[in-house]
């Protein structure tokens, strides 16, 4: 075939392939084009999950009538100069109306300030109509109907009406975020209404439609950001560490007002809780960074959603310094570092033998393992609780760490072990248990450290998918129904799959809108808090769309009430309860990590002991 330009349809459908992935991209651009041009009332409404009907209607400037053949034009914009680099506004490419317009059924309405009469253009497939004339207030409505009805090939890649749906929430919720004078709402008989009433500006409004979009119980548990640095300024707001979640979805970024999702501020974020954070648990934040748009290029990808920052360890810097500074202003203090305060509670204090060498190699051995976190600097030294009440006292961290192999009775240690009672076992013979967390055990030629809770909530998670298979689980009533409060969808969601939920002994209901209504929690996880539990699992189920889900969606379900109702650390065990444990674990397949990855006990061979010794 010989070269040959392509036909501007084709172009289109081209440039849709990257502008249009699905119906939330529509809406994210239709929008976008709104905020553009001014407007403070913005109404989405969808069908069929946006794949039968978006209607974006506004009140901003509108087109001049001149102007809407423009508009649906390829390249043609009214916001870009001629510097690139200079960009101010959501839109510049100018690409996509027409992308729109070659892949659905386009209508674009509008009415300027000036103009009598309203005027309207269609786009069918890539085929423009003529303009005429059509009646309407102040502002533009565009509508795509029948999306991908020109690419069948896309049309398969749709994940389904509610999946769909979902998508066009969470879009339109990361855009109110930034703009939070504009009065969104969002509506169809395809979801429940939502509707975010324009706020105050300012610091004030700016909470408020945080409050408005990610639930009224954010603001309580979040501390403000704010930092600046070389022209670079971050805001925003982020979650106290105790108000984790369990997936990374309610973390919003913004750049110049614009949602971005972005590695680096994804990154920054993750490092900046790391010491505060259990991993496998997220922050939930809203960050904001304003700087020169210069020093910003947010031309890599033509759905704009990706940015290059050009000094990207400027902007790293000030969001981990940003957040460190505030989660220590709040009085949270960074548990430092693991493995080093580990292998320093290692050191024998009074005569330090020749350390250098051999220290090293085995402070590097022990940070290949998960520590247990031990920071002697910081804990005032709580009576370790030992066997039958007998607690070991303040000598009891040394007394442990340093003493001889003969020296197994002392300090209200157990007597010694014969191998029949359990040093046999892979996990051992418990010998005690440390920081009411940790069960010290030994084996025929190693030292097994467990973490009680990791592991517990490994054994739970496994019974309650083997209880699944059998019958619903026993459920707990609770005395007065617990009421979450949460944004709509979640709600909606969690409503949705009470079912489900009732099989694992969770009873709830919707309660109005925006909560639930908790009776009864599953009788196997005990003591639970109730509002955490039902969070994560608005979590977990917003996670995991798609047909298929179900059977995954029960085990995430499960992992999720596991780590709820586990044996928390700071619950002391008698011995045969540490034994027992020891024993479920070798029996239960997996449960060498916990449900989130973790291990749920360490192995240090008597060899590698001795060779931190020197003896070797
Ligand atoms: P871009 O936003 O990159 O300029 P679009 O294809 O999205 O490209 O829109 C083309 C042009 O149509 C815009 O530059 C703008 O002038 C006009 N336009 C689109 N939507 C609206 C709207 N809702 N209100 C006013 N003008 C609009
Ligand atoms: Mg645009």
């Amino acid at each position: 075939m010989p070269i040959r330009l392509l036909p501007e349809t084709t172009v289109n459908r081209i440039a849709a392939g990257e502008v249009v992935e699905r119906p939330a991209s529509v809406v994210k651009e239709l929008v976008e084009n709104a905020l553009d041009a001014g407007a403070t009332r913005i109404a989405v409404a969808t069908a069929g999950g946006g794949l039968s009907l978006i209607r974006v209607s506004d009140d901003g400037a509108g087109i001049p009538e001149d102007e809407l053949a423009l508009a649906v034009s390829r390249h043609c914009t009214s916001k870009l100069g001629d510097d690139i680099a200079d960009i101010r506004s959501l839109g510049f490419r100018g690409e996509a109306l027409p992308s729109i317009g070659s892949v659905s059924k386009l209508t674009l309405r509008s009415r300027t300030r000036q103009a009598q009469n309203g005027a309207e253009i269609r786009v069918e497939g890539g085929e423009v109509s003529v303009v005429r004339p059509a009646a309407g207030a102040q502002g533009t409505v565009v509508e795509a109907r029948d999306l991908f009805f020109a690419t069948p090939a896309r049309l398969k890649f749709a994940k389904g009406e509610r999946a769909e749906a979902a998508a066009v929430t969470d879009t339109l919720r990361r855009i109110a975020l930034a703009f939070p004078q504009v009065r969104f709402t969002l509506s169809g008989p395809d979801r429940q209404t939502l509707e975010w009433p324009a706020t105050d500006a300012g610091e004030d409004g700016r909470l408020a439609r945080i409050a408005q979009v990610l639930g009224s119980e954010f603001p309580e548990n979040a501390i403000a950001l704010d930092a600046g640095r070389e022209g670079v300024h971050l805001s925003g707001y982020i979650s106290i560490p105790a108000y984790s979640r369990l997936t990374a979805q309610a973390q919003y970024f913004f750049v110049n007002g614009r949602p971005v999702r972005d590695r680096l501020i994804a990154g920054a974020l993750k490092g900046a809780y790391a010491d505060t954070l259990a991993s496998g648990r997220h922050p939930v934040a809203a960050l904001f960074l304003d700087l020169d748009p210069r020093d910003v290029d947010v031309n890599v990808h033509p759905a704009k959603a990706d940015v290059r920052f050009r000094d990207p360890g400027l902007v790293r810097g000030l969001i981990v310094g940003g957040i460190r500074e505030a989660l220590g202003v709040s009085g949270i203090r960074p548990a430092g570092d693991r493995g080093a305060a580990l292998a320093e509670a290692f050191r024998p204090a009074p005569t330090p033998p020749a350390w250098g060498e051999r220290t090293r190699t085995g402070a590097g051995a022990f940070r290949a393992v998960r520590a247990p976190s031990f920071d002697p600097a910081s804990s005032p030294q709580r009576p370790l609780e030992g066997w039958g009440g007998q607690g070991f006292g303040e000598t009891a961290q040394a007394t442990f760490l340093v003493a001889e192999p003969s020296a197994d009775a002392r300090a209200g240690a157990l007597p010694p072990v014969a191998d029949a009672e359990g040093s046999a076992h892979p996990l051992g013979a418990a010998r005690a248990q440390v920081h009411a967390n940790y069960i010290v055990a030994q084996t025929a030629d190693s030292l097994v450290i467990v973490d009680q809770h990791a592991a517990h909530e490994r054994l739970v998670y496994e019974a309650l998918k083997e209880a699944l298979q059998a019958r619903p689980c026993p459920a707990q009533m609770l005395l007065l129904p617990e009421i979450v409060d949460l944004p709509e969808d979640d709600a909606d969601r969690l409503g949705e799959h009470a079912e489900t939920l009732g099989r694992f002994g969770l009873q709830l209901e919707r309660f109005g809108p925006g909560a639930v209504a908790v009776r009864a929690t599953p009788a196997m996880l005990g003591e639970v808090d109730a509002q955490r539990l039902v969070r994560d699992l608005a979590d977990q189920l917003a996670e995991d769309e798609g047909p298929e889900a179900l059977a995954r969606r029960l085990n995430a379900v499960a992992a999720a009430m596991a780590c709820h109702g586990s044996v928390r650390s700071g619950r002391l065990l008698k011995p045969d309860e540490m034994n027992a444990l020891l024993r479920r674990m070798e029996a239960v397949p997996g449960s060498g990590t916990c449900n989130h990855g973790r291990p749920t006990y360490i192995e240090l061979k008597l060899a590698d002991i001795e060779r931190l010794f020197g003896r070797r």
